[in-house]
């Protein structure tokens, strides 16, 4: 839990408590064009921006534990999902070595290249998107259909099965003849992404990000990552959620005839307690899982377990929060009809809640990993 935090981790709360006011203020009064700018410069004058950039490049390469309290308290106060609150991390390109750290992975942590993750393939792909080696080159058929940011982005990490050797993250620049942006799409949470085609387009072998065969480790490792993210997100909103249903509760109680004898009907109070159930457990294994990952643990299932419990959780808070608090709470513009539609796609995004609980049990029972 966030108890008992040592004194590193209570000033890194403190930090975070003090950036999710001023970005509070922000959204009420910033324009939204200048937004991303405001809230990139509050972030970076907290700390806050450098916490998932290497130390060699300028950052503070934060750890589990200090980025789930920043996200975890930015999000219950709703502005976790604000863009610009951190720089661009490496992800798979954490740690490559030359030409793609000058070419691109300097680039894009300056902000001045854009990339995608290709991961996703249509269902009826006949094959896998796959490369054969012809010389110094890497030749690439197949498609990608669900890549994030893909029509703005500069080049796609993509996962591709290397002829003989097996799945490969390679570094696949969107200009390169043959490659195609088939259709650009926007999803209910607002964020939009793109259809890729690759026919018979050629990299240089030394785009292949780390070692051929080892593709999926490394896609998966930078998947961890980022599901530890939106679960942190996820667990600050199921507060913020909570909170509102609270102050619904009190409101409704001070408006009814004869003042605030009792706060909530039985009703109410037992869909409230359930709300804070679910929050306590989920928010438990975040910080449990946090926790395991700074030790140097194993703890893929857990992140597993941690990103499902949060979406899951929030996605049921949200929609009781919304049947509590009443019809204004679907109005267009209303906190909660927000995090309704984000986190819808959450289920769903960086591992649907029965993917992860099949690989969870796969962990389990074939490789003999995971707690409880
Ligand atoms: C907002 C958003 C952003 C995304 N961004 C990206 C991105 O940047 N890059 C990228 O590559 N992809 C991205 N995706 C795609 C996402 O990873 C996939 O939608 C997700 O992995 C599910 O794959 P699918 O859509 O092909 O559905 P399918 O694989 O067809 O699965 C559909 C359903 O079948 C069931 N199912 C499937 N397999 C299993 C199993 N093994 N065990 C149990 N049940 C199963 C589950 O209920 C699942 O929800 C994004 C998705 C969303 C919603």
């Amino acid at each position: 839990m966030p108890d008992f935090l040592d004194t590193e981790h209570a000033a890194v709360l403190r930090t975070a408590e003090r950036l999710a006011s001023e970005l509070t203020s922000l959204t009420d009064q910033a324009v939204p064009a200048d937004l991303g700018a405001a809230v990139r410069q509050a972030s970076k004058a907290a700390g806050v921006f450098g916490m998932t950039q290497p130390k060699a490049f300028g950052g503070s390469e934060a750890g589990s534990l200090a980025l789930a309290i920043v996200r975890d308290t930015l999000g219950s106060r709703n502005v976790g999902h604000l863009p610009g609150i951190f720089g661009p991390s490496p992800g798979v390109l954490a740690n490559v070595d030359e030409p793609l750290r000058s070419q691109f992975l300097l680039p894009y942590l300056a902000g001045e290249m854009r990339s995608g993750f290709g991961f996703t393939e249509p269902a009826d792909a006949p094959r896998h998107t796959w490369a054969v080696r012809d010389g110094d080159e890497l030749v690439i058929n197949g498609q990608k259909s669900y890549v994030t940011g893909g029509a703005d982005a500069d080049f796609i990490n993509t996962l591709v099965e290397v002829d003989p050797i097996g799945p490969a993250m390679v570094l696949i620049e969107t200009s390169r003849p043959g490659v195609t942006l088939e259709r650009r799409f926007g999803t209910l949470d607002g964020s939009h992404h793109a259809v890729f085609t690759f026919a018979d387009v050629r990299v240089p072998a030394a785009h292949v990000i780390g070692e051929a065969g080892r593709g999926l480790r490394r896609a998966l490792s930078q998947i961890s990552a980022t599901r530890m993210a939106i679960a942190a997100d996820c667990i600050g909103q199921c507060r913020f959620a909570i909170d509102l249903v609270e102050q619904s509760l009190v409101e409704r109680a001070a408006r009814r005839v004869g003042g605030p004898a009792k706060i909530g009907t039985d009703l109410e109070r037992v869909a409230l307690g359930d709300m804070r159930i679910a929050a306590y457990a989920a928010r438990s294994a975040l910080y449990r899982t946090a926790r395991l990952l700074d030790a140097g643990e194993n703890a893929v299932n857990e992140v597993m377990a941690a990103k499902s419990l949060a979406t899951e959780t929030l996605s049921r808070i949200c929609d009781d929060a919304v049947q509590l608090v009443g019809g204004t709470a679907l109005v267009e513009g209303h906190p909660l009809a927000d995090i309704l539609r984000r986190v819808r796609a959450l289920r769903l995004a960086e591992g649907p809640t029965e993917v992860l609980a099949t690989n969870v049990a796969r962990g389990r029972l074939d490789l003999g990993l995971g707690r409880v």
